[in-house]
């Protein structure tokens, strides 16, 4: 299959990529993203022409977005109930995003409508690569301190210091310990899936219900 991967760097999207193969149990091919001047969350307003240039001008069967949550709310499965959309989610806001583009496109001859799946690291994808490392690193841990401000709970600098050994990881830093952490990783993702079930668990399923 061939997806295209959206994440908060490149670094990470290779990451991604690892990830998405391990839930598949196979390998995809990656298809180039167009070129992008900026990464992030402000990316969100980019999906649109993203989806429509993949769609239109790409053999690319699927897209893979995962943003950090950063401090936006946790993604709750209430959220997946008739109107329980989370306003301010960033996983809610982004399938919206892409089911409104997804329902404007046209057929074209040969190609199915694009397959999509939407993670969110919570509160950003180091917490992902600290998974079975740090007991202490979770989305309850993380929801915990945005409800009550617990302090001493770790941060996403304190995060970034545990996976690179700094806050500033040049790029051949980031490649090698994301690379490293996914490899990891997959190789049982129930943890992943345990401690992250609002922003990971959704994102394995939405990638499972491709093989269906
Ligand atoms: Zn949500």
């Amino acid at each position: 299959m061939k997806i295209a991967v959206l994440g908060e760097s490149p670094e990470d999207e290779a990451a991604i990529k690892i990830l998405v193969d391990g839930v598949l149990g196979y390998e995809t091919q990656l298809v180039d993203l167009p070129p992008l001047r900026t990464r992030g969350w402000t990316v969100i307003n980019l999906l649109p022409a993203i989806i429509k240039k993949l769609h239109y001008q790409t053999d690319a069967e699927a897209l893979v977005v995962v943003w950090d949550s950063d401090d936006s709310p946790v993604h709750q499965s209430s959220h997946d109930e008739a109107s329980g959309e989370g306003a301010r989610c960033r996983l809610c806001q982004t399938r919206s995003v892409i089911n409104l583009e997804k329902s404007r496109l046209r057929a074209v001859p040969g190609r199915s409508v694009i397959k999509t799946a939407v993670g969110l690291a919570v509160p950003a994808i180091e917490a992902w690569y600290r998974c079975g490392l740090d007991p202490h690193v979770s989305e309850a841990t993380w929801i915990r301190k945005l409800q009550y401000g617990e302090a001493g709970i770790y941060t996403r600098k304190s995060l970034k210091n545990d996976v690179y050994g700094n806050d500033r990881p040049s790029s051949p830093i980031k490649t090698l310990y994301a690379n490293q952490s996914a490899s990891r990783l997959v190789r049982d993702l129930t943890l992943l899936e345990q401690l992250f079930p609002n922003g990971f668990g959704p994102f394995a399923r939405d990638l499972r219900s491709w093989l269906s």
